[in-house]
């Protein structure tokens, strides 16, 4: 019988011990022992269908949102950024899960359909945006999904209500090891220039608030109910605070930012420090946004 790995190879791009400080914004964690992008939505089921149940799995996007790390990842990391396509149907638009949230945004917009504008802003891909619920400027993925299609281990696909997700803030509920093919929206009709305008505008505040020239992951942690993690962080007198390569943003205080020679360990320790430090001086537990992989935050 054919190995997995070999097999593999027919449906896509496989790799071993590919770095992922490559497949991450903040630039920075160890390799995977296996990689693998799959050519399109049949080669991801094809794939998942072979590969040993016991493999760890990551489902992967853009890594916008990830921590990997220096020990890297013991399992097969699977890159969705193939699944490309983007389908309309009135009101409805179904994107596969490679699809940038910001290329999604931008064709709502030409077609005249609203309600993903703030997708613009967010970097990620659309299965990402799904399994993060990401949302900003008061909008998120939950506000309009209808449905999404996985993947299981078993290589079986489902399509799944938004009502099983049980999607909160910056929270959803997947099945344990799958993983989104595409996803279904309805949207509302609106004049495209009006779309435009309001993505100009959304993109107009990120820049000016955001260290968006240094890699990072967005927001490292979630707003606490009624309040915001970037003042408590500057509250407590941490805004420039440094360990080794990372850095604590001094424009938002709730971004942290590789200087250029970052290891995951020196984000990994700024995380621990800044969440003990804020509960030490506010009684406030600040939960991660960012994923960590690896070490336990
Ligand atoms: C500059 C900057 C600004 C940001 N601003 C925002 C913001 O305003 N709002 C916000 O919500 N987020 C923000 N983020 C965080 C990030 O962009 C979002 O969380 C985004 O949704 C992550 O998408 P991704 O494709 O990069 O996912 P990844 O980082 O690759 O993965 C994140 C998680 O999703 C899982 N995943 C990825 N794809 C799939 C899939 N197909 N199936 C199942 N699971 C999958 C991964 O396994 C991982 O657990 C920001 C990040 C940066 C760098």
């Amino acid at each position: 019988m054919t190995p997995w790995h070999v097999q593999l190879k027919e449906w896509g791009a496989l790799r071993e011990n590919e770095p992922m400080s490559r497949h991450t914004t903040l630039g920075v964690g160890g390799a995977a022992r296996w990689y693998f992008r799959p050519e399109n939505r049949d080669a991801a089921m094809r794939a998942m269908k072979c590969v040993p149940v016991a493999l760890p799995l990551l489902p992967l996007g853009r890594g916008s949102n990830l921590l990997i790390s220096d020990d890297g990842f013991s399992g097969l990391v699977v890159d969705l950024s193939c699944l490309s396509g983007i389908f309309c149907e009135g009101k409805r638009v179904t994107a596969e899960a490679g699809v940038r949230m910001n290329k999604l945004s931008q064709r709502c917009a030409e077609t005249g359909l609203a309600g993903l504008e703030f997708m613009a802003t967010v970097p990620g891909d659309v299965g990402g945006g799904i399994a993060m619920n990401a949302g900003a400027f008061g909008q998120q993925v939950s506000d309009t999904l209808q449905s999404i299609e996985v993947v299981k281990t078993s290589g079986e696909s489902a399509m799944l209500d938004v009502n099983v997700l049980d999607m909160a803030y910056r929270r959803t509920r997947l099945p344990k090891g799958s993983m989104v093919l595409s996803a279904c929206f309805e949207l509302q009709s609106d004049e495209p220039d009006a779309i435009r305008k309001r993505i100009r505008t959304m993109r107009k505040k990120r820049s000016a608030t955001q260290p968006l020239e240094k890699p990072n992951c967005g927001s490292v942690f979630k707003n606490p109910p009624g309040d915001h993690a970037a003042r408590l962080i500057e509250a407590a007198g941490l805004k420039g605070y440094r360990i080794g390569g990372a850095c604590i943003s001094d424009k938002h205080a709730n971004f942290i930012i590789n200087e250029g020679q970052a290891k995951s360990s020196d984000i990994h320790k700024l995380i621990c420090h800044t969440r003990q430090t804020v509960a030490q001086r506010f009684g406030v537990r600040l939960e991660p946004e960012v994923r960590a992989l690896g070490d336990k935050l």
